[in-house]
């Protein structure tokens, strides 16, 4: 069964999600969101961003949840390196029932790929290349106007580490604010399962960190997650 939930977000630290640079500003991203007041160009957090730090959190945790059982191992040892995926362990991959295997071992070598895929809680919660990913988020969007505040940049040549004076730029950033996402959720099996409860359970203890500028501590977000209904 599918279920699905409204999840808060409640910015704790200046959050950067960046839409248009014009010359030396650098704008956060805002789409027109259906007020009250009528149309309003206010800032949202793409459902790109949301993903990609929780299955940040899932490979975390997926690595150490045992390895007392094959998918455990494969699960492991799933590991993404400049967006590619790949797990070292494949044992599990014999527990993929025979008439997939025999399905996927017609299509070459793309085949034995998506047998990774569909073994790995990891993957078949976030997605891999031709696998859908069990768990699905939407855009966040503000629940009344956030505060934007610009700040003002230097930037640092890497090469002399001296501050290029002629290079200061403002960003805007969002200071305070409220946004909202829903996160629908397919069947999962056991592991998938206790997957994802973990990093349900480690997000809503320690929160998330979206956007820019996440080693300088930008992007803090408290995470209140609401009451679950199956569809
Ligand atoms: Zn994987």
């Amino acid at each position: 069964m599918t279920r699905s939930t409204i999840v808060k977000l409640v910015v704790e630290s200046p959050l950067s999600i960046r839409g248009e640079g014009r010359g030396s500003l650098q704008e956060v991203l805002k789409v027109p969101i259906r007020t009250e007041d009528g149309l309003k160009y206010w800032p949202v957090i793409p459902a790109t961003s949301i993903k990609g730090a929780f299955r940040g959190i899932a490979e975390v945790i997926g690595s150490s949840m045992g390895s007392d059982d094959p998918r455990r191992k494969l699960m492991a040892s799933h590991k993404r390196e400049r967006g590619k995926i790949s797990h070292d362990d494949k044992n599990a991959l014999n527990e993929i029932s025979l008439k997939e295997r025999e399905l996927l071992e017609r299509m070459g070598e793309g085949g034995s790929s998506y047998l990774e895929y569909l073994a790995c809680p990891i993957c078949r919660l976030f997605g891999a290349p031709g696998v859908a990913a069990k768990v699905r988020f939407s855009d966040a969007i503000p629940s009344s106007e956030p505060v934007l505040r610009y700040m003002t940049r230097t930037s640092i040549d890497r090469k002399s580490m001296k501050v290029k004076e002629e290079r200061l730029f403002a960003e805007e950033l969002i200071v305070s604010g409220e946004f909202r996402f829903v996160m629908i959720v397919d069947d999962l099996d056991s592991l998938e399962e206790e997957l994802f409860n973990s990093v349900m359970a480690y997000v809503e203890e320690e929160g998330l960190q979206l956007g820019g500028g996440k080693s300088i501590g930008r992007g803090r977000m408290k995470v209140y997650i609401g009451q679950w209904e199956s569809r």
